[in-house]
């Protein structure tokens, strides 16, 4: 998509003489571009007519409603993305914009054309054969029949031998609001009571649903939903992960008698498009989908809900890297629209805001089943360590061996994938690593190869070291999940297993039937990474252990105490959801004294949050000051670090802001790029977009292969 703050644009404007933001189809030089119609800047300068060109198409789609239009605005302004990007992700629709999207159907309605070409013909053979008289066509299914291009379709059309007519378009199901409401505990009906008298009220507001894992947060906000479906209005449903939307899809349905309007990357470019148009007609009434549902063009939005709201998956790390929790609070804010955010751990930025009366709290304390929240332990790995070669300390192998014997689930937590983060060479000592990474490969014995899981660069499993050339030599280190899933297989021979690792599952579909498998109980030892922390409801599920509680609390992200303990609790959260199970979570650790596992054992939330608000404080971390990370690429480390050295020179001066850096960052060579890396650290108060701009004005161009990154509020740190 053109950036639609070139001159082309502006002229597309004025030719247009239109004040609505329409979809639009420019030449751009020699090419065709999607564009949308903007207002014309007031202090915009004249433009010379002869510079005017026409549109070529204007799109038969409503215009971006002017919240839109705000809404990439003002992120393209806080991310400082060009308006153009964060547009393509507004306008990234599937078929809406290609010709042959299946709006329009061919009927035969006239005679042969003059010019009788062997491919019309064919055409019309296809379209003359018996049972066919009267038949509106797909372009292309016409044209896969027949064997030819669209072209042949449209000149027929044109040459009036077809008519072109439109389809009738298919509305989505309309969800029920009052299908099946359930029958809310006492708890939960007054925070769905709560949160339908904010609804009601009208305008901007933020809610925190904050209840423990299995208190019903997912019931409570449905109460939301449906009063938002009373008053006619829009919603979305944010999930950090497309994995959980197969479970969430059907307990929609069942509360609301239909499926919502699904919207993530594995759509097809059909439903993409028909969602999109829904969307923008109003008739989808409620969207579930990741973050970049936040930018579809909703008629009419009257509420949105961020599930997991704590989750990193919402913070988008290319292109336009926003934080979709924080962005849909903006797109509140612009819509006047209500804002309910869910989770059992949230986020540290949303419990101060709560604090300090900026967001409502509403607290669900219990569980609904009436289970108690499991019982934590730390397995202290030092004191019973397993056996050399085995991941899987004596405590846990008791407490699995018990939840076999009760007939009840177990889980085993690696957030690792692949059989062995590392190979070493016994003879030599050499590490694999990859050749375009400063990261060692990690061996996947299943398809036999060791892999890189930045660049994705991958050899097969290699029989010698490739340094000393001695057969036998090579050793994997550590554990992944498949490792851990050899040793379950090696101690409980027969015992039916799942392994939930997005590698071993590729496909959603795949996905949704492992996660099937567990939910039903049939899988009776689970492995899986951080796909089963999130969300899921399994009945049956006990006894949770966490291979290695230590894996996130060791790296230097200000966040690192935050993540490990949200991450622990959401796992263990996973264990004892029904009564009648009693849950337990175990966490091996070398650590058991450092506060985060000790909090996480004691189950004291609230103590573990008052000093990590307390230090985040004093350090001036977020959300008490502001970040913004600089990454400086390059081809050459020479170059990449020149530059980096450069640009911390450039950095304006200002008050209460720090430039920090340059460094080299701790993942030093992705894709065969070298990377240093600034930090901009400054008070609350000060204006970062404004400072960054400002920077960005003084900083040396970049040459060659150089590339810089701005990342505000940033959480990657590597
Ligand atoms: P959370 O999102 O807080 O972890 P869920 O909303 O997933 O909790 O609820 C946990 C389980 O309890 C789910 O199986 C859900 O269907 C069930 N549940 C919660 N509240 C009710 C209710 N009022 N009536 C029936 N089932 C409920
Ligand atoms: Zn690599």
């Amino acid at each position: 998509m053109a950036d639609l703050l070139g001159e082309d644009f502006e002229t597309a404007t004025s030719a247009a003489q239109a004040r609505t933001t329409v979809p639009v189809l420019l030449p751009i030089g020699p090419r065709k571009e999607i564009g949308v119609v903007w207002e014309r800047a007031p202090n915009a300068k004249p433009v010379d007519p002869r510079k005017l060109k026409t549109i070529v198409e204007r799109f038969d789609l409503p215009p971006l409603p002017d919240v839109s239009r705000r809404f990439a605005e003002w992120v393209a302004r806080y991310t400082l993305s060009p308006r153009g990007m964060v547009l393509k992700m507004m306008m990234s629709a599937g078929d809406v914009f290609s010709p042959d999207a299946p709006r329009w159907g061919y009927r035969l309605a006239g005679p042969p054309p003059a010019r009788l070409t062997p491919g019309r013909k064919r055409v019309l053979e296809v379209a003359s054969e018996v049972g066919a008289a009267g038949v509106i066509w797909q372009k292309s299914d016409l044209a896969n029949r027949a064997g030819v291009s669209y072209g042949v379709i449209d000149g027929l059309a044109e040459a009036g031998t077809f008519q072109r007519v439109e389809l009738p378009r298919t509305t989505p199901p309309q969800p029920a609001p009052d299908h099946a409401p359930p029958t809310l505990s006492e708890g939960q009906s007054y925070a769905a009571h709560s949160l339908c008298e904010t609804l009601n009220a009208g305008g901007f507001s933020v809610s925190l649903i904050d209840g423990v894992t299995g208190s019903g947060k997912t019931e409570v906000y449905f109460e939301a939903v449906a009063e938002a479906l009373r008053l006619g209005r829009q919603v979305l449903i944010m999930l950090p992960e497309i994995a959980l939307t197969g479970q969430f899809l059907s307990r929609f349905e069942r509360r609301f008698g239909c499926r919502p309007t699904e919207w993530h990357s594995s759509i097809s470019p059909g439903e993409r498009a028909r969602s999109w148009r829904a969307v923008a007609e109003g008739e989808a009434r409620v969207v579930a989908g990741a973050r970049s549902a936040l930018f579809l063009p909703y008629r009419d939005l009257g509420l949105i809900v961020v599930d997991e709201e704590h989750d990193n998956a919402f913070k988008q790390e290319d292109n336009v890297r926003y934080h979709a929790r924080d962005m849909a609070v903006v797109r509140g804010s612009l819509g006047k629209n209500a804002v309910m955010l869910a989770s059992a751990t949230p986020s540290l930025e949303s419990v101060v805001n709560a604090q300090n009366g900026r967001y409502r709290q509403i607290v669900l304390p219990q569980r609904y089943s009436g289970a108690q929240m499991p019982e934590l332990t730390a397995i202290d790995l030092r004191a019973t360590p397993p056996e050399r070669g085995r991941w899987i300390a004596p405590p846990l192998v008791e407490a699995i061996n018990e939840t076999l014997e009760r007939g009840q689930q177990s889980l085993l937590f690696l957030n690792r994938r692949g059989y062995a983060p590392l190979t070493i060479c016994r003879k030599c000592g050499h590490r694999i690593e990859c050749p375009q990474c400063s990261v060692t490969l990690v061996e996947h014995r299943h398809r036999a190869e060791i892999t890189c899981h930045h660049c994705g660069f991958t050899l097969p499993s290699p029989k010698l070291c490739p340094k000393c050339e001695n057969e036998g030599t090579l050793v994997p280190c550590g554990p992944g999940v498949e490792r851990v899933a050899e040793e379950v297989a090696e101690r409980w021979p027969g015992v039916e297993t799942a392994i939930l690792s997005s590698d071993l599952v590729p496909t959603l579909k795949a996905l949704r039937e492992v996660i099937g498998r567990v939910a039903s109980g049939e899988a009776r030892i689970i492995i899986g990474t951080q796909l089963v922390a999130k969300g899921h409801h399994f009945p049956l599920l006990a006894t949770v252990g966490v291979v290695d509680g230590d894996l996130s609390l060791a790296s230097g992200d200000p966040r690192a105490a935050e993540r490990t303990f949200q991450l622990l609790s959401q796992v263990t959260g996973r264990a004892g959801r029904e009564d009648g199970v009693k849950g337990l979570g175990l966490v091996q650790t070398h650590l058991p004294e450092h506060p985060v596992m000790q909090a996480i054992v004691a189950g004291d939330r609230d103590e573990f949050l008052r000093r990590e608000i307390e230090f985040r404080r004093e350090a001036g971390m977020p959300p008490f000051g502001r970040l913004a990370g600089v990454i400086v690429s390059a081809k050459t480390k020479p170059e990449a670090e020149h530059h980096a050295k450069a640009l911390a020179v450039a950095a304006p001066r200002a008050e209460k802001v720090a430039v920090l850096g340059p460094a080299e960052a701790p993942l030093a060579l992705i894709r065969g790029r070298y990377r240093y890396r600034l930090m901009v650290k400054a008070a609350r108060e000060v204006d970062m977009q404004a400072y960054l701009r400002e920077w960005l004005t003084r900083m040396p161009p970049e040459k060659g292969s150089l590339r810089v990154v701005l990342d505000v509020d940033p959480y990657g740190f590597m």
